[in-house]
């Protein structure tokens, strides 16, 4: 059953404190109740008598718009000044809401005060970071600056290239496939897995764990709401209680097997052209030459590769080598000078020509 508690509230005029609710002007200096006064309860709950009880809860009370004065919900003229109720509007409650939002209102402009302050602390640490970041930008371009290209003068200190031909032979081979392809002489065959078929073998019955929430009792508590007329009404709130159930239950799940899927499988020779061999020249002479020998009556040529060097040294003694194309190599002479512009250790120009 719902309780009635006494309220208690203070004068702003006087100072008094823990002034009965239920007294509409301060005992100590007559200043009635205004739209600054809270009410609130003591530690030790005071309840109303049965009688008294009745009379409150019923509304809140209702401000009087020319002196501020509290007004039981039921005056119908205003303790502190005889105005009309009709003539006033709002009441406890939206006071309460008010004081709130001048609060809140308060609180923002302090924080905006404080953030201001925080940014411009903030300016004052990039001002100190700001040698460090000098610094940085100094070793980048330090960086950039050594490993910018360099020109060196030089001189051919040799030449050299490598030539080889590659040859296939007609041959005989052993292969094994599932199909016999044309010119193949099979002289053998087995049964042997091909694949493997993913097959429902049987159904098993498992345990699975599951939960869920069931009902535990209840909890009670006590709340308290502000009638705004001096009074609090307390009532028990019941909440219910819920705990975790574990259960089992049982499920079928299908078991699969890979079953083989045989097929034939045939071994057979063949003829086919395969690599054999290279014919392979080189040599740091002025006029390059291929390998051409006879080619055994089983062989044929499959392609034909060359690599021309060039190596030079510099005046301060470094060396370099690049590959070039073969009419490049040709207009260089060992001991010809040279300009070279080197980046990264490798050579990027010769003579005003840009390598690669
Ligand atoms: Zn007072
Ligand atoms: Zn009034």
């Amino acid at each position: 059953m719902d309780k009635i508690v006494q309220g208690y509230w203070d004068c702003p005029y006087c100072g008094n404190k823990g002034i009965s609710g239920l007294n509409k002007r301060c005992t100590a200096c007559g200043h009635p109740q205004d739209e600054g006064t809270k009410f609130y309860m003591k530690e030790k709950k005071e309840y109303l008598d049965k009688e008294k009880a009745r009379e409150y809860g019923k509304g809140a009370d209702w401000t009087c718009s020319y002196c501020g004065s509290l007004n039981r919900y039921d005056a119908k003229v205003c303790v502190g000044c005889g105005a009309d109720r009709e003539e006033s509007s709002g009441d406890y409650y939206e006071n309460i809401e008010n004081q709130k939002k001048e609060a809140e209102e308060k609180k923002r402009e302090e924080q905006q005060l404080t953030g201001n302050q925080e940014s411009k602390k903030e300016q004052g640490g990039i001002m100190k970071r700001l040698p460090l970041i000098i610094g940085l930008a100094l070793l980048v371009a330090i960086i950039a600056f050594s490993c910018r290209s360099k020109g060196y003068a030089a001189s051919v200190s040799e030449k050299s290239w490598e030539r080889s031909i590659s040859v296939e032979a007609y041959q005989t081979v052993k292969e094994s496939d599932w199909n016999v392809p044309e010119g193949g002489r099979v002289y053998d065959e087995k049964e042997e897995i091909h694949h493997y078929d993913t097959v429902l073998s049987h159904y098993e019955t498992v345990e699975v764990e599951k939960s869920r929430k069931v009902e535990d009792g209840y909890d009670t508590h006590t709340e308290y709401i502000d009638n705004g007329d001096g009074t609090f009404t307390e009532h028990e709130v019941q909440t219910p209680r819920y705990k975790t159930e574990y259960y089992t239950v049982e499920e079928e799940r299908p078991v699969y097997k890979q079953v083989p899927q045989f097929s034939t499988k045939y071994y057979y020779e063949i003829e086919k052209w395969i690599p054999a061999r290279t014919l392979d020249t080189s040599g740091d002479d002025e006029v390059p030459y291929w390998d051409e020998s006879k080619l055994l009556e089983n062989e044929r040529e499959a392609g034909r590769n060359e690599i021309y060097i060039l190596m030079f040294r510099t005046d301060k003694g470094k060396e370099y080598s690049v590959e070039v194309e073969q009419d490049f190599w040709d207009s260089l002479e060992v001991g010809e000078k040279v300009d070279l512009v080197v980046q990264y250790g490798e050579i990027k120009e010769i003579n005003g020509t840009i390598i690669n």
